[in-house]
């Protein structure tokens, strides 16, 4: 009885659960019918009560008409009045995370609406940021306080009211954030100016005049020193920003002179820092790292790993090409994010140290792949919690090899620089991407994708040595393959063999090894074994 009975609240609290995640990644007609324009967001952090209170203005227009919207927030969090702007108090009941907006008459498509939310509350502390996310409430070695939010698995209506749904992003964002006087604060987008409004607190108001996706609003409160450069890029002047502890500003200026090379690294393979008129920033956090756009979250104690480079400042700036410029529509699409930003890493190590040592780095990652379940996740469902991390290092070699298979690397660049310029600020699904790929390859890439985003198994070529009546050959096939799966080998430079689940044979001709055939691992996700 005793078993049944914590079996039952175990079942039912994984149904609550799981109705939530369902409920914040449903879209339904009450969040399709606005498109959000611009948030203005006040809000006041208190350390000492771990607590925060504020305001989000939002404008949106109507795509349909209707007379009644839905926000998304926790219940854990308060909401004490919702207005229009003409002061208006709205109604709104709350069913899990849905906040539904009832407004009264009509609203017809092309019509704008701006209302206020306030809210108050203690929001979620992150258990384990930034992987379980939430606010961090820290000390500095000093002894101040340190403040992080991560919140990219857990969404941003765990501490603001807003519509929490990867495809609508604001166009724009006004962050007015209030702090302990003593200490900064730092958020997305160009610093406007500071404004104490009583003997306790400063507001600092930053804008960001770009389209930003929910879970990178980002506050951060410390006592900073603010370290200034500029980087001469394709679209000209970028300032960068640095906010770190005071007392690690003389490290952070040396070490983040790395910054320079990462930009131009990645301003070569995927088009211009998407974000100039924001700028670039890292700011020091309390936890490992997170993309925040235009204010990276820097947590790795300026070390360098085995390769030389800072993995935080690659990782993490890659991201505001692929997660923040390019968004994925819903998180089942998230490999859009990670394997294009964790492939990014060896096209780092490649430009800066070559291909042998991209290469290394490459295979380290492939240690890490376990391809058990799909990368491409189920819709609608605020998929957030994966079983392993194939989205990073299985995504990072379906991309490498893809490059092989296509076996052009001038083809190769142009289509990752292509990327980089057609989705530029967009939001996009998977089958953005593959389409794309499949046109300016010009391959028929779909039993491609088929076999690495949406299937689970790894491609093995077999090779075996042969010998008929008049020479002795090398025979290939692949197994646990897709229908009309086939691979493009580059077994040297001046040697292709096409590679399909049908037998294939080559004439031995002393240049060749069938041991030849195993480096191909090093270029391709597929087990190559060898029947001696
Ligand atoms: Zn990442």
């Amino acid at each position: 009885m005793k078993n049944s009975l914590i079996l039952f609240s175990f079942l039912s609290l994984i149904s609550i659960l799981k109705a939530d995640d369902k409920q914040l990644g449903k879209l339904g007609k009450q969040r399709t019918c606005f498109d959000v324009k611009h948030y203005s967001i006040a809000v006041n952090v208190h350390p000492v009560s771990k607590s925060i209170n504020g305001s989000n203005t939002i404008q949106a227009v109507f795509v349909e008409e209707s007379r009644m919207i839905q926000i998304d927030y926790v219940q854990k969090m308060k909401i004490s009045e919702i207005k229009l702007q003409n002061g208006h108090d709205l109604k709104y009941y709350r069913k899990g995370r849905a906040v539904l907006i009832e407004l009264g008459r009509n609203y017809k498509k092309g019509e704008v609406i701006k209302f206020k939310v306030s809210f108050m509350g203690q929001p979620e502390v992150a258990k384990k940021a930034p992987w379980q996310g939430g606010f961090v409430w820290s000390k500095d070695k000093d002894g101040n306080d340190w403040i992080g939010l991560a919140c990219e698995s857990k969404g941003a209506s765990i501490w603001l009211p807003c519509k929490d749904h990867w495809n609508d992003e604001p166009d724009s964002l006004d962050m007015h954030l209030g702090v302990p006087k003593g200490l900064m604060g730092v958020s997305n987008g160009r610093l406007m100016g500071n404004t104490s409004i009583s003997d306790s607190m400063v507001v600092y108001h930053w804008r960001t005049s770009n389209t930003i996706n929910h879970y990178n609003i980002s506050i951060n409160i410390g006592k900073y020193a603010h370290i200034k450069d500029v980087y001469n890029g394709k679209e000209g002047a970028l300032s960068l920003d640095y906010y770190v502890l005071a007392y690690n500003a003389s490290k952070a200026i040396k070490h983040f002179r790395e910054t320079d090379t990462m930009l131009r690294v990645f301003e070569h393979f995927f088009g211009p820092y998407p974000f100039y008129s924001d700028g670039y920033k890292l700011v020091e956090t309390p936890y490992w790292g997170m993309e925040h756009q235009s204010c990276i979250a820097y947590g790795n104690n300026y070390k360098f790993n085995k390769f030389g480079f800072d993995f935080i400042i690659v990782h993490e700036s890659g991201h505001e090409w692929f997660a923040n410029s390019i968004t994925a529509s819903d998180p089942a699409d998230m490999w859009i994010h990670e394997s294009f930003t964790t492939y990014s890493e060896a096209l780092f190590v490649e430009y800066t140290q070559g291909i042998d040592s991209a290469i290394s780095y490459l295979n380290m990652q492939r240690k890490l792949i376990v391809s058990k379940y799909p990368i491409q996740g189920t819709r609608n469902i605020d998929l957030h919690h994966r079983k392993d991390n194939d989205i990073y290092y299985k995504g990072s070699w379906v991309l490498h090899t893809l490059r092989n298979h296509i076996g052009n690397d001038s083809i190769w660049m142009d289509i990752l620089y292509g990327i980089g310029s057609t989705f530029r600020h967009k939001i996009i699904r998977t089958e953005d991407v593959t389409n794309y790929i499949n046109k300016a390859s010009g391959l028929n890439l779909e039993p491609f994708w088929k076999q690495y985003l949406y299937g689970t198994k790894l491609p093995v070529l077999h090779v075996k040595m042969g010998k008929s009546v008049s020479e002795s050959y090398i025979e290939w096939y692949l197994s646990k393959v897709e229908t009309n799966f086939q691979l493009n080998l580059k077994l040297s430079p001046d040697r292709i063999l096409q590679a399909d689940s049908k037998p294939r044979r080559l004439a031995l001709d002393g240049k060749l090894s069938i041991f030849d055939f195993k480096r191909l691992e090093s270029l391709y996700l597929i087990k190559v074994e060898i029947e001696l």
